[in-house]
């Protein structure tokens, strides 16, 4: 049956973007997407903005004239401004329709012949109230039964045009009262209160700014409360890319419902760009029918609040910070200042204690400590060196700590402001008292390319998003322990015992996923777990089976645990979890890389378990003993290429452990012989036409080491993400110098 003539009113497939005078902004962006291939919107019509006009017209006078008093008298009177506000709304709220317009709502509404109730919103004309801020101000009924409860909510919508708040904005905002106008959207219901779910989505990761992910809210029953923000929704992460869920915490809904929700997100934004000529980032409201399971588009609107990161921070004293007394001195880790009270604990039994914003001082941490760390404004520790792993998660927290003071527990009392400086070279140092400091935010809107590759470390997959806004090639290193400690927490071996290793590969294939998610298409390194055998056993359920070892440092670790019958099928869990994340999602990005391989003959083994399993990926080795480099040869056929880890490279070269404090004054990457192995392997790498690159912690804290891998024309090398931007502009002008030569 044709649709009937109407003049006041517009269905929503007759209506777009181009008629958002006669329909407001809501109702012209429903016409846009109910057209849509793929997208469904709850089929009404809109009471146009000429509806409105000619239901006020009786009343416009008398409205302007209460206008213009409030303009004579001022608007900065709250009881006028009340007073006026109330006389109007209820001159429009009692004015009755006349038959025309009251004729042609009746009309669409028989015609839209809801089964159940119908939503009637609000749209107000957004090109003439000129922030975005305003939408939202008038009002919307849900839940609307029946005709005359329509034409009542009708008028109510008409009148919220005049609350107080919207008067005194457009006052405020100089908007003339002569051209206010209002359209009102009437739809069928979907019911998300009974048994259904509604939610927002974005089509950016709204903390970060990542644009390779969709972020979904849902939430059981109607979307309001999402919107007005009064629940802390569950957040789901979809790949724009392959639309596969990669975050489903409660499973309000399944994968395939989130799916479809992104894939829709996507053609809404593919949809936009085409009619803005650029991309925008939209923030769609959706709803599941409780009925009949079907999926709705409710709105979608440019995201304004986000954009993308556009700098960095450095943070340098302004002040005679040496009239400030030190307290204790050590190795920096993070280039920050913090400062707040010394809280120094004995063990990470005593967490509750620990309030934000605190200095930590204590022995030593390891990952326990995470929540902890968290909170800190600073950490500063007696042991532990720069390369130990608690440095490498502080580092990434973006928490400024101290390691290797040996006295600070001792010489920092109790309670006393301390400032924790790590900006001033390699002597970090805390200071009694809190010296100024400022902040400078460094642009990142005109960051060069370099010829050498500038990766990053990432260590934890919440960090991941951030991480990947900055100016990066991708991920150098992204180390195993680390999800399998922040995400798992239970030693393979007994997951297995227990029949619950799905539990392992689900949730490291997570871990996984955000990290590679995040960075895609850019390639990313997952390196296979290299705890030490003391480091497993603390992982639940780990100390049955864990050797007791004199110096696990040079153990059982790396490649001789993966062909080991004692350890080879938990080996294989970490493969499974990058073969589901590379062929299930879809992430091709992915490579993966053996650490502390000592023979040819262990490369061999565990490439082949590698290939057994079917990880089709870019297979890397760490080159980080001697032997790595003056086997070179015979290692590399093994390998698409080797990732130098200086960190290890220095321990095995000058013989000392890396995480003794007594020798840490002799650990240096720098050292002529590790230089030496470092440059010579380089070459072997380059004359075999295979990739090199190197991912220890050296060039992210010392810039004449980048300088020494750029001259010696390495493909890649990988820093933290706090010196990325720095790193970037130092090798560019390194590398102009080179050029110019
Ligand atoms: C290295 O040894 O340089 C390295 C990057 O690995 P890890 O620090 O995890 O031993
Ligand atoms: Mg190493």
């Amino acid at each position: 049956m044709p649709s009937k003539q109407y003049s006041l009113v517009r269905w929503l497939k007759d209506i777009g973007s181009d008629d958002l005078a006669l329909v407001g902004g809501k109702n012209a962006s429903l016409g846009e997407l109910i057209n849509l291939e793929g997208i469904k919107v709850p089929n009404g019509f809109a009471i146009t903005t000429d509806a409105f006009k000619h239901f006020v017209a009786p009343l416009r006078d008398e409205i302007m004239e209460r206008v213009e008093k409030l303009r004579a008298d001022g608007y900065e009177s709250m009881t006028l401004l009340d007073r006026t506000s109330r006389e109007i709304r209820s001159m429009l709220e009692e004015q009755s329709f006349d038959d025309r317009l009251k004729g042609e709502i009746t009309d669409a509404y028989r015609e839209l012949n809801p089964v159940g109730n119908v939503a009637v919103r609000s749209s107000a004309t957004a090109e003439d109230l000129p922030d975005a801020s305003f939408a939202g101000q008038q009002d919307t009924f849900l839940n609307v039964a029946n005709l005359e409860e329509l034409l009542d909510k009708t008028k109510k919508c008409f009148s919220s045009l005049y609350t107080a708040r919207a008067m005194s904005y457009r006052h405020g905002t100089g908007f003339s009262e002569d051209d206010v106008s209002l359209s009102v959207g009437i739809q069928v219901m979907v019911r998300a209160d009974w048994n259904g779910v509604s939610g927002v989505m974005f089509t950016v990761d709204t903390e970060t700014g990542n644009e390779n992910l969709i972020l979904i809210t849902p939430h059981r029953g109607l979307g309001e409360a999402i919107v007005q923000g009064e629940v802390k929704p569950d957040e789901i992460l979809v790949l724009r890319h392959s639309l596969c869920v990669i975050q489903n915490p409660q499973k309000i809904l399944d994968d395939a419902h989130y799916s479809e929700l992104a894939k829709q997100a996507v053609a809404i934004e593919d949809h936009y760009a085409g009619k803005f000529g650029r991309r925008v980032y939209m923030d769609i409201e959706w709803a599941l029918d409780g009925q009949s399971r079907e999926l709705f588009i409710l709105q979608a609107r440019p995201e304004t609040i986000h954009s993308r990161a556009v700098s960095h921070k450095r943070y340098f004293f302004v002040d005679d910070k040496e009239k400030f007394e030190v307290l204790a001195t050590g190795r920096p880790v993070g280039m920050k200042i913090g400062h707040g009270a010394a809280t120094i604990l004995d063990s990470v039994a005593e967490i509750d204690s620990f309030k934000e914003g605190q200095v930590l001082v204590t022995r030593m941490t390891d990952p326990d400590w995470e929540p902890i760390m968290k909170k800190a404004s600073g950490i500063v520790t007696d042991q532990g060196g720069r390369t130990c792993h608690a440095a490498i998660v502080a580092r990434e927290m973006g928490v400024p700590c101290i390691v290797g003071t040996e006295t600070g527990t001792k010489t920092i009392a109790q309670g006393r402001e301390v400032t924790v400086s790590c900006v001033e070279g390699e002597l970090a140092t805390v200071f009694s008292g809190l010296p100024a400091y400022e902040v400078e935010e460094i642009s990142l809107e005109h960051i060069p390319t370099t010829r050498t590759k500038i990766m990053l470390n990432v260590g934890s997959p919440d960090k991941a998003l951030a991480s990947a806004c900055l100016p990066q090639d991708g991920v150098g290193l992204a180390r195993l322990e680390f999800i399998i400690a922040s995400h798992i927490g239970q030693h393979p071996l007994y997951l297995l015992k227990l029949g619950k290793e799905d539990v392992f590969v689900e949730k490291l294939v997570s871990g996984l996923s955000r990290i590679a998610g995040a960075f895609f298409p850019k390639p990313v390194i997952f390196r296979f777990s290299d705890f030490k055998s003391n480091e497993y056993a603390n992982l639940t359920g780990g100390r049955a089976f864990e050797p007791e070892e004199e110096n696990p440092m040079l153990g059982w670790r790396g490649a001789s645990r993966y062909y080991d019958d004692r350890y080879r099928e938990a080996f294989k869990l970490e493969c499974a979890a990058m073969r589901k994340v590379i062929e299930e999602f879809g992430l091709d990005n992915v490579n993966v890389m053996v650490p502390f391989v000592r023979t040819p003959r262990e490369a061999e083994r565990v490439r082949a378990i590698i290939d057994g399993e079917g990880v089709k990926a870019g297979v890397y080795m760490m080159c980080e003993i001697p032997s790595n480099v003056i086997l070179a040869k015979d290692f590399l056929p093994y390998f698409d290429g080797y990732s130098i880890g200086s960190n290890d490279l220095t321990q095995t070269t000058l013989g000392l452990d890396r995480d003794s404090a007594l020798v840490s004054h002799l650990y240096d990457e720098r050292n002529e012989a590790v230089k030496i192995l470092i440059a010579s392997v380089i070459r072997t790498c380059k004359e075999m036409g295979k990739k090199v690159g190197l991912c220890g912690q050296a060039p992210s804290d010392f810039p004449d080491f980048a300088k020494f891998l750029v001259e010696c024309g390495i493909d890649s090398f990988s820093v933290t993400a706090d010196v990325a931007v720095k790193t970037r502009l130092l090798v560019a002008e390194i590398e102009k110098a080179q050029a110019d030569r």
